[in-house]
């Protein structure tokens, strides 16, 4: 019976009920380089209650130590040894399974996370990105000393990697197939891509044969690594992942709960379809949705869940993103565009006008909008560029000519009101140290 976790009370049942959290990545904590509001609290939170945490992701093109960084890099608490990519599954099967031998090597069609960690195992490896940026055709020499091919994601794939791929698996008797994962797409860049398994489908074509190993979710590889690795009680475990084909049917196949969460590829109709036979145990629209929800309603003047056009920005800035007022007409008139809302001639361009909460989502989560405010130094050092004697001043001129035409493009009278924050000396020149540390202050 599918779950919704809509209260604050719910949720911590939830947390209360199991001692080991398998988090999916790519959709679930972050998409790129922007991490989901609320996910570093979850961590905290979980960490706090003592509660063990797995990384468990398809993504084979960043190795272990990478995405460690990556958790570093969001102020997310992670081990090693808590991460579990199909990179590194892909590796530990070669090694463990397949017992690969070590005077063999391993030709990839990939990138450089599966070559990091055969590596780490001590297999040899050749391919990935030694063969990127190949499109010659000439004939592929024999390399009797591959013994496995391995595909995943791969940015550079090109015809000469499927070429040698499929020469060393035609040519070399016992040579394995292997394929990191199949996921169909990959989200990036608020959109979708193709994923591993459309990397895969033309050897898979070529070839006429399904791989001798597909490593990734939603094969038990990876939940069997992570359970010999923690020796974990199943029925306190979950598995919390937005993608149902893969995530959530992981969850299903080892026979744990399962957790959906809305911020990637699944969407609530997809989830709650009468078609979908992949049903998890929970779902949630997001981490952050909590404190969104009740930033949402601070502003909801009327009470009939809407905002004002007009206090967007406020909203935004209130929940940690801080677009320009230049971004936030252009929000505005966009999300007034799609409404069909009239423009108007008078001194406004657009008459205030609601905005529903899943509008305000869409609007929170587009791309880059919890991207950090320029820094102290970049400013200054666009300031610097006009500042001919090295003096640290430059003209009051030259100031707005930075402010209204670069990065922010703040409008005349915005430059006006900065202006009145800061001394302007008799020869109408501007310490920009101050300005900046003034401006940036308030
Ligand atoms: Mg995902």
């Amino acid at each position: 019976m599918l779950q919704y976790l809509k209260t604050k009370e719910e949720r911590e049942a939830f947390i209360d009920k199991y001692d080991n959290f398998l988090f999916d990545c790519d959709g679930v904590l972050w998409e790129g380089d922007r991490m989901f509001d609320g996910v570093r609290e979850s961590m905290k939170l979980l960490r706090e209650k003592g509660k063990h945490v797995c990384f468990v992701t398809n993504n084979s093109t960043k190795s272990r130590k990478s995405y460690l960084k990556k958790f570093e890099d969001f102020g997310i608490e992670a081990k090693i040894e808590e991460i579990f990519t199909s990179a590194f599954a892909t590796a530990t099967y070669l090694k463990n399974v397949l017992k690969f031998p070590t005077d063999k090597k391993v030709y990839i069609i990939g990138m450089k996370g599966i070559k990091e960690e055969l590596a780490l195992e001590g297999i040899q490896s050749c391919g990935a990105e030694e063969d990127s940026g190949l499109f010659d055709n000439d004939p592929v020499p024999d390399d009797k000393d591959v013994g496995a091919v391995v595909v995943g994601l791969d940015t550079q794939v090109n015809y000469k990697k499927y070429s040698k791929g499929f020469a060393y698996l035609t040519r070399n008797p016992g040579c394995y197939f292997i394929v990191t994962n199949e996921d169909s797409t990959f989200p990036q860049h608020g959109s979708f891509y193709p994923g591993a398994g459309a990397i895969a489908a033309p050897l898979i074509t070529a070839l006429d044969r399904r791989p001798d190993a597909v490593l990734g979710k939603p094969a038990l590889n990876m939940l069997e690594a992570i359970f010999a690795e923690y020796k974990i009680d199943p029925s306190k475990t979950v598995m919390i992942g937005d993608r149902l084909n893969t995530d959530i049917e992981f969850g299903l196949n080892g026979g744990i709960d399962t957790l959906c969460v809305l911020t990637g590829v699944t969407t609530k109709d997809e989830l709650l379809s009468e078609e979908n036979k992949v049903k998890s145990t929970y779902y949630i629209d997001g981490f952050g949705d909590f404190e969104w929800k009740e930033a949402f309603s601070l502003y909801d003047k009327k009470g009939n869940s809407t905002v004002s056009s007009s206090n967007l920005g406020d909203l935004l800035r209130g929940l940690g993103q801080n677009p320009t007022q230049a971004e936030v007409r252009e929000l505005i008139k966009e999300t007034a565009k799609s409404k069909n809302i009239p423009e108007n001639q008078g001194k406004f361009k657009f008459l205030q006008f609601d905005i529903d909460f899943g509008t305000f989502l869409s609007i929170l989560t587009r791309p880059d909008g919890f991207k950090p405010a320029g820094s102290s130094q970049e400013f200054i050092q666009g300031f610097q560029v006009f500042d001919k004697e090295g003096d640290g001043y430059i003209s009051a001129g030259e100031l707005r000519y930075v402010l209204t035409n670069l990065g922010e493009k703040l409008t005349d009278e915005e430059v006006n009101e900065l202006l009145k924050e800061v001394e302007v000396g008799k020869d109408g020149r501007i310490n920009y140290v101050d300005f900046v540390t003034v401006v940036l202050s308030n």
